[in-house]
C-alpha cells in the first residue's frame, strides 16, 4: 500500500472515531497519524484506541504514527448537568470552585491560579474566543461575571485570558502522569502545548528522553518570539490556530502560520497546520469552499502535514472529512505551479555531509526522472534531512526500527518501510531494488537513488549516494 501525496494528514480521534472499524477506514481514507487528545477521555479510552491504531497497522502492514498531545496549561471549565447551556448576552455568569455540575447562572473553573491573578475588567474567552465575559467582580475562589457575547457553553470547554500573565508551568501535574502513561502505551510522538520558551521543550526533552519525538504547539504569543529557538530543539512544530487566534488578534494568524512554516522548513522540522481546517464538516458531509481552500494553501507553503480536529473526534462525517482533505492535497499536489512554488521557497542546505547529499537528490531528481528517493535510515535523521529538500520523487525512508519508521509517518513525503540492518552495500542495493518495486514505487529500468551511511548500523553517517537502475533480481 503506497499514498499517492506527499504532505500528510493527522487526525485527531474522539468519540466519533475511536472504534477499531473507524481507525480503519480512517487509515484506509488517507490519515498517516493519529492524535491522541489528552485534554480528553481517560488513560483506559486512550489505551484502548491505542490498542486499535496498532491492530490496523498490523492488518495493513504499514507503519502509523500515533501523536499523544498533553493539554499543557490549558484553562477549561467543568461540566454541565445537561452537558450544554446557552449563554444570553448581558447575563450574568458565575464562575467558582465547586464540584457541582454547571448550570445557565454558574460552571466550574478548577483553577486557582486564575482567581488569583484575576483583574476587574479582565475578559475570560470561552470555547475559543466564541464566548466572551468580562470579570465584574472576583475573590479568591469565585468570579461574577457579564456575558459581553453569548452562545452554547458545554463541558470541559477552553478558556483564555488573554489580559492576565498566568504563572504557570508548561507541564502540569496531569501533563507529567499522562506523558508517563503515553510512553509506557508506547506512543511516537509527543505534543507540549502552550510552549513559551525553548527551555520549555529542553525540559520535556529530558523526561522524554529518545522514547518519542517531539512536536512543540505554538498558540502563546511568547513562543512566535522565541519560534527561531524553539525550532532548533523540538523536533516538528503545531500551528495551533485555535488557542493562537484567541492569545493573538486572528488577523495576525495567517501571517505567522506562514513565518513557521518558513522557519520549520529552514531545520527541516515537520510543520503541522491544525485547527478548523475542514470544520464546517462537523455537522456537513462537505467541506466550504473556503476551507478547501485553507487546506490547500498550507499544502502550497510546504506544510508536511495537516490536521483534523473536533472534524474526525466529535464531529458526524470523520471519513467524509479524511476523504476531502486527502482530495484536496492530491488535486494541489497535480499543479504544476505547486512544484514550482515548492522549489523557489527551498531553504539553502547546512554545510554537512548529510546535507551536501540530501541536497543533491533534489538536483538529480531535475535531472533523472528517478522513481524513488531511498535513504538508509536509522534515527530517521537523513529521512528527514532528504524531505527537506523537497525531492520531486518520493523519499522512502528504510529502517530497522519501528519506532524511526512510525515516526517518519508525519514527515512530508516520506513512505516508511521496515527492514533488517544492511551488511554490505551489494545487499544494500539490492534491498532497495526490491523494496522499490515491491511498494509500487517503480517499474523495471527506472532509475532510483540510494543513500545511506557507513559503517552500517550507526547513526548520523549519511556519506554515500548511488544511483542504480530497477531490475529483476
Ligand atoms: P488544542 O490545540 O486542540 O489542543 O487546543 C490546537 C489549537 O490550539 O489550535
Ligand atoms: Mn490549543
Amino acid at each position: 500500500m503506497r499514498r499517492r501525496r506527499d504532505a500528510k494528514i493527522i487526525a485527531t480521534l474522539g468519540p466519533s472515531s475511536n472504534s477499531q472499524e473507524k481507525i480503519g477506514e480512517l487509515f484506509d481514507a488517507g490519515i498517516d497519524v493519529f492524535r491522541l487528545n489528552f485534554s480528553h477521555g481517560t488513560h483506559e479510552d486512550h489505551a484502548r484506541t491505542h490498542g486499535y491504531i496498532r491492530e490496523i497497522e498490523n492488518q495493513r502492514s504499514r507503519p502509523i504514527g500515533i501523536l499523544a498531545d498533553l493539554q499543557g496549561p490549558k484553562l477549561r471549565v467543568g461540566t454541565f448537568a445537561n452537558g450544554s447551556e446557552e449563554l444570553e448576552t448581558g447575563q450574568r455568569f458565575v464562575l467558582d470552585m465547586t464540584d457541582e455540575p454547571g448550570d445557565a447562572n454558574r460552571v466550574t473553573l478548577p483553577h486557582p491560579e486564575i482567581f488569583k491573578a484575576l483583574e476587574p475588567g479582565a475578559q475570560l474567552l470561552v470555547n475559543d474566543g466564541k464566548i466572551r465575559l468580562k470579570v465584574m467582580e472576583f475573590d479568591d475562589n469565585h468570579a461574577v461575571t457579564e456575558v459581553m457575547v453569548g452562545g452554547i457553553i458545554s463541558n470541559n470547554k477552553g478558556v483564555n485570558v488573554p489580559d492576565v500573565i498566568l504563572p504557570i508551568s508548561p507541564l502540569t501535574e496531569k501533563d507529567r502522569i499522562d506523558l508517563a502513561f503515553a510512553l509506557d502505551l508506547g506512543v511516537d510522538w509527543v505534543a507540549m502545548s502552550f510552549v513559551q520558551r525553548a527551555e520549555d521543550v529542553v525540559e520535556l526533552r529530558s523526561l522524554v528522553g529518545n522514547r518519542a519525538a517531539i512536536m512543540a504547539k505554538l498558540e502563546k504569543p511568547t513562543a512566535i518570539k522565541h519560534l527561531n529557538d524553539i525550532v532548533q530543539l523540538c523536533d516538528s512544530v503545531m500551528v495551533a490556530r485555535g488557542d493562537l487566534g484567541v492569545e493573538m488578534p486572528q488577523e495576525k494568524v495567517p501571517v505567522i502560520q506562514r513565518q513557521i512554516v518558513r522557519a520549520a522548513r529552514r531545520e527541516g522540522k515537520p510543520v503541522v497546520i491544525a485547527t478548523q481546517m475542514l470544520e464546517s464538516m462537523i455537522s456537513s458531509p462537505v467541506p466550504t469552499r473556503a476551507e478547501s481552500s485553507d487546506v490547500a494553501t498550507a499544502i502550497y507553503d510546504g506544510s508536511d502535514a495537516v490536521m483534523l480536529s473536533a472534524e474526525t473526534a466529535a464531529g458526524d462525517f470523520p471519513i467524509e472529512a479524511a476523504t476531502a482533505m486527502n482530495r484536496i492535497i492530491i488535486e494541489v499536489e497535480r499543479d504544476a505551479y505547486y512544484r514550482k512554488s515548492i522549489d523557489a521557497s527551498l531553504p539553502a542546505p547546512g554545510d554537512t555531509v548529510a546535507d551536501a547529499i540530501s541536497s543533491s537528490l533534489h538536483h538529480i531528481s531535475n535531472v533523472l526522472p528517478l522513481a524513488a528517493t531511498f535513504t538508509y535510515t536509522e534515527s530517521g535523521f537523513s529521512s528527514f534531512r532528504a524531505a527537506r529538500e523537497r525531492p520531486e520523487a518520493p523519499v522512502i525512508g528504510c529502517t530497522p526500527y519501528q519506532e524511526t519508521a512510525r515516526r517518519l509517518a508525519l514527515v512530508w513525503g516520506v513512505h516508511a518501510v521496515l527492514s533488517s540492518e544492511m551488511s554490505n552495500v551489494d545487499e544494500m542495493v539490492a534491498n532497495a531494488i526490491n523494496i522499490t518495486l515491491q511498494e509500487g514505487f517503480g517499474e523495471i529500468g527506472e532509475i532510483i537513488a540510494i543513500t545511506a551511511g557507513m559503517p552500517f548500523g550507526r547513526t548520523g553517517t549519511t556519506n554515500m549516494l548511488r544511483l542504480t537502475r530497477l531490475k529483476e533480481l
